[in-house]
């Protein structure tokens, strides 16, 4: 099985997750973040990266992703390691720390930072007659370039389905956009290339048409007793995501509902874990990204105190610090 062993494990590549990481690296510890989606940025990312988010200190008006990509910027040669596509599952005490269990991997750390916000986001499964046809129906979005040159069908109203049919079309995949209903989800920006690119013949969509059934090389639509066949190399069914806490709730946290109750530091009722963000009592009603960045700053430090006892709690500015 592998793994392996830091001083930190955070559990979360969301907001709090990364800049709980960014701190306890900065002050020097070794740093593992597990992520059970493909990509960092926990709800920003997957539920409304092209929304503009107006409340984040010191940037008044950023698109979710790119407040993502400064977080992850930030970890920038302090060598934190990530894991993507790894949901903790099993946590167990060993050796005065904490060993955590994916399923395929184990990893150990002595403290453990948790910040799953509202669970482990996962993609709608695809539940279409004839999946099982088709060779290549996927539920995520794919990095783009992989599909050039390929024909493909989106299936969604989702702003990622948006995204995703403009990101292809960029790429070169030859696009069909089909929803049930007669509008998409985007950045309105989007939804002006959208259309754009469907008057210039560069994009197809079929709205209101629904997926009926898949074919091993396509999808039939139907509309009003109408039937179309669409031909798709590769179809991708996006329908949002879904949150999972479960695999974090039988952590003996002394759970309230799906929220952890944190004490002075982000400290949990098990010594050693500490938690941020989303999932915290403390936050209550306050799901933002500002208290859960708040959080993870005091979280991390608590933590890198707990691990290492000769540092002290408070980091000091990191304005008086050497980069
Ligand atoms: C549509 C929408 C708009 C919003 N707009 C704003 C806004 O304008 N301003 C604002 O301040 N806030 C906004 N929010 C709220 C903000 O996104 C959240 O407060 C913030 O994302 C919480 O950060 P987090 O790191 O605690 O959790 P999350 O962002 O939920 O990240 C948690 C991460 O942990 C991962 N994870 C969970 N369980 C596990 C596990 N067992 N193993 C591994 N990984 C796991 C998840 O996949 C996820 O990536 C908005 C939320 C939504 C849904």
């Amino acid at each position: 099985m592998s793994g392996g062993h830091s001083d930190i494990l955070v559990v979360g590549g969301g907001p709090a997750g990364l800049h709980a990481a960014f701190y306890a690296a900065w002050r020097g510890l070794s740093v593992q973040v597990l992520e059970a989606r493909p990509e960092l940025g926990g709800q920003l990312q997957a539920l409304y990266p092209d929304k503009v988010v107006y409340d984040v200190p010191g940037h008044p008006v950023r698109l979710a992703s790119e407040v993502v990509n400064s977080l992850v910027a930030q970890l920038a040669g302090l060598g934190v390691c990530v894991q993507l596509g790894a949901t903790a599952r099993q946590l167990t005490a060993e050796d005065g720390g904490w060993r955590i269990d994916t399923g395929s991997a184990s990893y150990t750390a002595r403290a453990v930072i948790l910040a799953p916000g509202l669970g482990a986001l996962t993609a709608r499964p695809a539940r279409v007659l004839g999946a099982d046809l088709h060779p290549d129906v996927r539920t995520e979005v794919p990095d783009a370039t992989s599909l050039s040159g390929r024909q493909v069908l989106v299936v969604g109203g989702v702003p990622q389905a948006t995204r995703a049919a403009l990101d292809l079309v960029d790429a070169g995949a030859a696009v069909t956009l089909t929803h049930r209903r007669a509008g998409f989800r985007g950045h309105p920006g989007q939804l002006t290339r959208l259309t754009l690119l469907q008057e210039a013949g560069r994009l197809e969509v079929l709205a209101p048409w629904v997926l009926d059934t898949l074919t091993s090389d396509g999808a039939l639509l139907v509309q009003g007793g109408l039937h179309r066949h669409v031909p798709a190399a590769t179809v991708l069914i996006l329908g949002g995501y879904l949150p999972d806490l479960a695999p974090v709730q039988t952590w003996p946290l002394d759970w309230q509902g799906d929220y952890v109750p944190d004490g002075t530091g982000g400290q949990t009722i098990l010594p050693g874990i500490f938690v941020a963000g989303d999932v915290t009592t403390s936050g209550g009603d306050f799901k933002l990204i500002s208290v859960g960045l708040a959080q993870a700053a005091i979280a991390a430090n608590h933590a890198v105190h707990y691990v290492k006892p000769e540092l002290k709690v408070r980091p000091g500015h990191s304005s008086e610090k050497r980069a």
